[in-house]
């Protein structure tokens, strides 16, 4: 179902409002406190600068890290409103909670265009645990409600789910819209053929994702670590890889199910074996059916890459989740590195690239191509979440168009 757009309110609607934002603002942060890497804020500008040059009252509020309900003064959201403030070019006041007198008198002391930066919502206990009379609290000094917290939106907590029900209207704001229209759409009305990367480390974390896919996709590669629970499943050595035993008989199932679908499976060809988990370890290319005992898969081979290439392109929409190997080190980096300089090119003949998984997008950045994709996800869990099929309740909460 279609949610309601932020654009669809006006100065008319919004000018003066206090709108309560739910923003995803959980960066990565340095020994030193610095932020490394203030995507998630940049994500969020568009809805807010919309807000300000509304004449709305914004009052932002947002989760830092895992506090679990109690006040810690390293997950304090300070670095993230001096950071925005820059990015805005305007004063963000933070508050020192997010709930009681200090919130209430900060926000009735804004003027139209103001943005207040709420400290950490997961200071508080009643915000994991979805406690209404918390919700009830947030909407007390509130008028109505934006969630633009894509990253957030498949857990059902106060500031996501229960604040709904006291606010009104409850809209999505543009970053979660642009999240929806690529990721629902891709699943949903996709431009075929649509092909699905998944790799990663475990079958295990990507079983739900493989399942929702096969009815889906018309071709589904497979790359990472869980490729050699499929190998042993077909009854390969596979060395030292990692395998999960208890998943083999679900590695047949998944093929078996992809054959009666029609949809074509893709495993690697051949494999870069490594004889130590390390950056430094020795390094050889094997076909899967010859690999030595004793080592270890950490990336695709060199013909894999190419029956990978070929296979994508034809496509018209690419989703791409999990790394092709253990991208982290650099000696097996290159079949990650080539899915992603693939899909920059594919991009640009007009396939629809999407991007999700936290790590599938540290690598696209760290391979500098995140500007070429049509979509880089900022929400690792919940994009998961998403094409798994699951109802995402922070998105579910919010009114229908
Ligand atoms: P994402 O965050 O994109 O969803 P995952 O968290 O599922 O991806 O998996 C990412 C991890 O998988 C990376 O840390 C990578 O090192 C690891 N990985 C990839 N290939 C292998 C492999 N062959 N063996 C062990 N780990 C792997
Ligand atoms: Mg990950």
């Amino acid at each position: 179902m279609a949610k309601r757009s932020l654009s669809s309110l006006g100065a008319e609607d919004l000018s003066g409002k206090r709108v309560l934002v739910r923003v995803d603002f959980n960066v990565p942060l340095d020994d030193e406190g610095s932020i490394t890497d203030d995507t998630r804020i940049r994500a969020a500008i568009p809805t807010i600068e919309y807000l300000v040059n509304k004449g709305s009252r914004v009052v932002l509020c947002a989760h830092f890290g895992r506090p679990k309900g109690q006040v810690n003064e390293a997950m304090r959201l300070t670095p993230v409103a001096k950071r925005l403030s820059e990015l805005l070019g305007k004063l963000v006041v933070k508050t020192e909670s997010c709930y009681g007198d200090d919130p209430e008198k900060k926000v009735n002391e804004m003027n139209n265009g103001d943005v207040v930066l709420l400290e950490n919502v997961r200071f508080v206990e009643g915000e994991e645990k979805n406690n209404s009379e918390f919700a009830k609290d947030l909407a007390s000094f509130t008028d109505l409600y934006v969630n633009d917290a894509f990253g957030a939106a498949h857990r059902a907590h106060a500031s996501t789910e229960g604040v709904t029900k006291f606010l009104k209207p409850c809209v999505a704001g543009f970053l979660m819209e642009k999240e929806l229209k690529y990721l629902q759409g891709a699943v949903d009305e996709p431009k075929r053929p649509l092909a699905a990367i998944v790799g990663g480390s475990k079958v295990s974390s990507k079983i739900g994702v493989l399942e929702s896919l096969i009815d889906k996709c018309d071709k589904i590669l497979i790359g990472g670590g869980m490729i050699f629970t499929f190998y042993k499943a077909r009854g390969l050595s596979v060395g030292k890889s990692l395998v999960e035993e208890d998943k083999l008989e679900l590695a047949n199932e998944l093929e078996q199910k992809a054959k009666s679908k029609g949809v074509q499976l893709l495993l690697p060809s051949d494999v870069v074996l490594a004889d130590d988990f390390s950056p430094n370890a020795s390094a050889q290319v094997k076909t899967i059916d010859s690999i030595t005992d004793g080592w270890m898969g950490l990336d695709i081979g060199p013909n894999s890459i190419k029956e990978f290439q070929n296979a994508l392109s034809d496509c018209q929409t690419v989703i791409w989740n999990g790394p092709m190997g253990v991208f982290e080190f650099d000696k097996f980096a290159a079949g990650t590195n080539a899915i992603a300089s693939t899909l920059a090119e594919l991009s640009e003949s007009g396939c629809c690239t999407i991007i999700g998984g936290g790590d599938s997008v540290a690598a696209v950045e760290k391979a500098g191509l995140a500007s070429k994709m049509s979509h880089i996800s900022t929400g690792g869990g919940a994009s998961l979440e998403l094409l798994e099929g699951k109802i995402l309740p922070g998105v579910a909460a919010l009114d229908d168009v």
